[in-house]
């Protein structure tokens, strides 16, 4: 058994029990005891208890510690490509083609080495549940498929690993979309995904892809509007359509940048859409922030707009919304680590989350964990599975302060300092 004695932990991934009543909004976090036999969490309280015999006992003397991360959208197939698939305008477009001419190189044996190198950082970093999309358009896509699910057995027990095909939403329309969504679940997929842009077909297809999905009893996860052309609308189109159909299974939006440029009173309405429609939203912050509002004129050019969609007013009506790392040093992005820690802290500050600091801890804990199925991940609570990311921090202000501080991880009865593989490791 493990006591970890004045633990500081964020009230929103604690039970009401200990959280209540709510801390200071600019201090949400409470002194706590974890205590943890095996692999479990068994019990969490105030701070103040006496341990019993013979418990080993480490105080944390105020130390802020999260639960393991959940980073809800990544993309593993496509990651740790920049040295050999760099993008050299920072564009989408370039991102798309730049990465499409690299799937020559996608075999089994790289994507084993990129990924797993992927999984072994956020490992080290804290996370400890990850979706990823998985480029899937037939016959590519099942080499993807097979090396996901061989990462998935390799961690099983350290990181829970979610995939989800990722394929233009028009081939659920045709004769491809029952074989990407038999392929996906033969290989462990967790929801059916895709990205798509506005076209005349749209209700259509995306009728037929909520039949695949209904028919085979799980939810989607799709990329849309990551573009700020107001007139993009598959935000609301696919919560229309989870609404004409009464699909029930969850449904995942990702990016959802448009919004945030359209009218004040097209906005109010489709988020009154989502939220009728159950729909989730994780939104992309660091990836938008790379590839929106670059010009393949007049470059290089200051950017003017940040990209994110509408967290605040998601959050208002009570729309789960999380944050997530998306790709990691590929032509979409060429920056990332896999760090949820970083996605948290640098999502607050694009997004204002400071004003708001007991709604943001989730989208990387409680919230990201319930957008994608596993409700008791990212808590700290009796019963869950114990582990624990401590911080060199004894404030929200120290932890926002300095995002690149090296943490200690608990796993069960073990606690020790964490270690980042080098990228020599990669090669
Ligand atoms: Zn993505």
């Amino acid at each position: 058994m493990l006591l970890l004695k004045r633990a500081r932990v964020p009230a929103a991934v604690l039970p009401p029990s200990v959280a209540l009543p709510p801390p200071d909004p600019i201090e949400p976090s409470v002194l706590c005891d974890i205590e943890i036999a095996g692999s479990r969490i068994t019990s969490v309280g105030r701070s103040g208890g006496s341990a019993p015999a013979g418990t080993q006992t480490v105080d944390l003397d105020g130390a802020l510690v999260f639960p393991g991360f959940v980073d809800a959208h990544v993309h593993l197939d496509k990651t740790h490509t920049w040295d050999r698939a760099p993008n050299r305008t920072g564009t989408f477009t370039d991102a798309l083609e730049t990465l499409h001419k690299d799937t020559v190189n996608w075999t089994r044996p790289d994507i084993l080495r990129r990924a797993g190198f992927a999984l072994h950082c956020a490992w080290e970093h804290g996370t400890r549940a990850i979706r990823t999309h998985v480029d899937t358009w037939l016959p590519f896509g099942e080499v993807n498929h097979a090396a996901m699910q061989e990462l998935r057995e390799a961690w099983k027990g350290r990181i829970t690993l979610q995939t989800v095909p990722l394929t233009s939403v028009a081939h659920y329309g045709g004769s491809q979309g029952d074989q990407i969504a038999d392929l996906s679940l033969k290989y462990g997929a967790s929801a059916l995904g895709g990205w798509t842009l506005m076209n005349a077909d749209l209700p259509a297809q995306l009728d037929r892809l909520i039949a695949i999905a209904r028919d085979r009893g799980v939810g989607i996860d799709l990329h849309v509007d990551e573009n700020a052309n107001p007139s993009e609308e598959v935000l609301r189109a696919t919560a229309e359509a989870v609404i004409r159909n009464g699909f029930t299974n969850p449904v995942v939006c990702g990016h959802c940048c448009s919004l945030a440029v359209q009218e004040a009173e097209r906005q109010h309405s489709t988020l009154a859409l989502l939220k009728e429609a159950h729909v989730r939203v994780i939104s992309l912050p660091l990836c938008n922030l790379y590839l929106q509002d670059r010009r393949t004129t007049g470059f290089p050019r200051t950017p003017r707009w940040r990209g994110i969609t509408l967290i605040h007013e998601m959050m208002d009506l009570g729309i789960k919304v999380a944050c997530a790392s998306d790709n990691v040093r590929d032509a979409f992005y060429g920056f990332g680590d896999y760090d949820a820690a970083e996605v948290l802290i640098q999502s607050l500050r694009l997004a204002h989350l400071d004003s708001r600091l007991p709604e943001a801890v989730p989208v990387v804990t409680t919230t990201a964990a319930e957008i994608i199925g596993l409700p008791e991940a990212g808590r700290v609570a009796a019963g869950a599975a114990a582990q624990l990311v401590v911080f060199p921090a004894k404030s929200f202000s120290e932890f926002l302060s300095r995002p690149g501080s090296r943490r200690k991880l608990v796993d069960g009865e073990n606690i020790r300092d964490a270690r980042p593989p080098g990228f020599e490791d990669l090669s």
